[in-house]
């Protein structure tokens, strides 16, 4: 496997200067969380990463979850290192005070799991699904259920799933069949079955909190009948101890591509006792609470993945030793130079750096929003903040994944035959990091959100929060000459994006065929403007700093790569989006 090191001096630079005029601290519950404190915190994630999690991260592909009468166990050594995890208070990292957490902004939430992502994803799944399902009851549930259900989430004794997907049922919520029976007093019974729970079922936890999308007799049809119903897997008397266990049972668990450590389970509820969250019929909005946050989570797998990649592609890259370098020997005593000096290999490695440093920059400052979304004292700036959260969520799940996918692909092919087979673990990544574009709403259907609602929402209220920033921040620095290579390029894709949104309102207003064909690309060329904004943003700090060392003048040259090689693909998604969809809605279903 190749060893991983988390990235904390990029972390850093992004927490505490690209971000710092989003002034954290001085939020409500932040003001004690200085610098040191969260480069404390970053330093023992790291530390912990690298010593517990990715050594497990081999053996748990091998050895994979074993299904045995209804009974799941992780690979070995995934128990003690829960243990340890939950003991050093990382389940309840970003979780309130109030409920046994830390307390700590969103920011370092994302920065964490984005090491987990990278040193163990499937590792990562098991807490991260607690983490959603502690923001779903948290706002939703009742004072009563809060303080029985969060503090042993929080403390990490409990576990959290996400129950939506049916084997007729993926994308199409509106197509569930589970349904949850009235027993009295908010109490339901639940039926049915669900397929493809991660962490459905494991032994890292004494119980599991089943977060259920569900039908009550006489729900209108469709995504408006559901309701959504909290099933633990033991019942829960009414002093907080356990009572016998509920009607749920796990059927088996898939064999699959990759994720091989991450328990993906069926499961069967029979007259499982249930308890509604959030209001009847209330089922999709609250769901998306949990599934918003975890939409942002998969955004972590996919950089976390990339990241490993490309410590594996760098460090495998200096070793190799292939052929000259094209302009004369760079080590005549060597047989060979190292695979390094080639420009296509330099090529792949700057691809995934400058898309992963930037991805990087745009998640945590969406988490930045987040938590000005949550905490602001000011009514106006939470909203603010709320929308363009809003806005980017898709953007980022589909952008980041895809990324992710294509990073792992890029680190085997830099390790030739050598990633192709499994001794050096850039195949697995490769495995590991497809399902992310799947998973949690599938890549198309993010695009499909970001065109059919995110953009018209609110009469194009949720766009202006993203592009007010951008177009002040090209008019605040065009006169500035040395930035002039990062501006003008951030202004004429900016440009084009704009020309792309007028496009799809118009046209897919008459026809939502084309707003469907132009949606994938769309959604990437808004994912390369917004890294060109956040590179645009990194490149003034590093020239603005007194200190030129290696790290920022890694940042410059990485920002360079990227507007002249990455942002250009801006053109090109722009001239598919404008062609039109006919070609492919005209296309005749008998000729494929
Ligand atoms: C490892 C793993 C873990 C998972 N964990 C969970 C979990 O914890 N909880 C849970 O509830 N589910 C989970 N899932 C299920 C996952 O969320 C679904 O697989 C996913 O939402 C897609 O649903 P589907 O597979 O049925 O594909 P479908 O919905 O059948 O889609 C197939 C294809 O058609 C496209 N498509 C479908 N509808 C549209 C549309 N309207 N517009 C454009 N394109 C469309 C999709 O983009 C996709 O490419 C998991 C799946 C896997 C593989």
């Amino acid at each position: 496997m190749p060893a991983y090191t988390a990235p904390l001096e990029d972390m850093r630079f992004v927490v505490h200067e690209l971000l710092a005029d989003e002034r954290l601290q001085s939020l409500p519950g932040n003001e004690e969380f200085s610098a040191d404190v969260l480069d404390a915190v970053l330093e023992e994630a790291a530390r912990f990463c690298a010593s517990v999690l990715q050594p497990l991260n081999r053996s748990g592909d091998e050895q994979g979850c074993l299904f045995e009468n209804g009974v799941v166990r992780t690979p070995d050594g995934f128990k003690d290192a829960y243990r340890e995890f939950a003991a050093g208070g990382w389940t309840g990292l970003a979780a309130d005070n109030d409920y046994g957490g830390q307390g700590l902004p969103e920011t370092m939430d994302a920065l964490v799991n984005e090491m987990l992502c990278a040193s163990n994803l499937s590792f990562a799944i098991y807490p991260g699904l607690s983490h959603g399902a502690y923001r779903l009851i948290r706002r939703y549930a009742s004072e009563a259920q809060r303080n029985a259900w969060l503090p042993p989430l929080v403390e990490g004794r409990w576990s959290g799933t996400m129950c939506l997907t049916e084997p007729q049922c993926g994308t199409d919520l509106g197509l569930i069949r589970t349904h949850a029976t009235p027993r009295g007093d908010d109490v339901f019974a639940l039926n049915g079955a669900k397929c493809f729970i991660s962490a459905g079922e494991h032994d890292l936890t004494e119980n599991i909190l089943h977060l259920v999308l569900a039908r009550t007799p006489d729900a209108p049809p469709g995504t408006g009948g559901l309701s959504v119903f909290l099933v633990p897997k033991f019942t829960i008397n009414a002093d907080g101890t356990l009572g016998p266990r509920n009607g749920i049972t796990c059927g088996n668990i898939e064999h699959k591509m990759g994720l091989n450590a991450s328990a993906t389970c069926t499961l069967n509820f029979d007259d499982a006792q249930g308890f509604l969250v959030g209001g009847l019929h209330q089922g999709m909005r609250v769901m998306f609470t949990m599934m918003n946050g975890a939409r942002l989570a998969v955004a972590l797998h996919g950089i976390g993945i990339a990241e490993a990649a490309y410590q594996g592609a760098v460090a495998y890259a200096r070793e190799r030793r292939q052929g000259r370098a094209l302009d004369g020997p760079r080590s005549p005593e060597q047989a060979a130079d190292s695979i390094l000096v080639h420009p296509d290999v330099r090529r792949m490695l700057l691809g995934m750096r400058s898309q992963i440093e930037g991805a990087r920059a745009l998640s945590t400052w969406v988490a930045a929003r987040y938590v000005h979304a949550q905490r602001n004292p000011d009514a106006q700036a939470r909203d603010d903040a709320h929308d363009l959260v809003s806005l980017l969520t898709p953007i980022l799940k589909a952008y980041c994944t895809d990324m992710g996918s294509e990073a792992a692909n890029l680190g085997v092919q830099i390790y030739g035959g050598h990633g192709y087979i499994r001794e050096h673990g850039m195949e697995q990544l490769v495995r590991d990091a497809r399902v992310c574009q799947i998973y949690e709403g599938a890549n198309g259907v993010q695009a499909m959100d970001l065109v059919g609602r995110k953009l018209p929402a609110h009469a194009g209220r949720y766009l202006r929060r993203f592009f007010q920033p951008v177009a002040a921040f090209i008019a605040d620095n065009s006169d500035n000459g040395d930035l002039t290579e990062f501006v003008a390029p951030l202004s004429e894709a900016f440009a084009l994006l704009q020309k792309a949104t007028r496009w799809i309102a118009e046209n897919g207003t008459r026809d939502p065929n084309e707003a469907g064909a132009a949606a994938s690309e769309y959604l990437r060329l808004f994912a390369l403007v917004a890294m060109a904004f956040m590179w645009a943003r990194m490149a003034r700090i590093a020239l603005a700093s007194e200190s030129k060392n290696k790290f920022y003048r890694g940042k410059l040259a990485t920002a360079r790569f990227y507007m002249q090689r990455v942002l250009p693909q801006t053109a090109s998604l722009y001239a598919c989006i404008v062609a039109g969809g006919s070609s492919i809605a005209d296309f005749e279903d008998e000729a494929f």
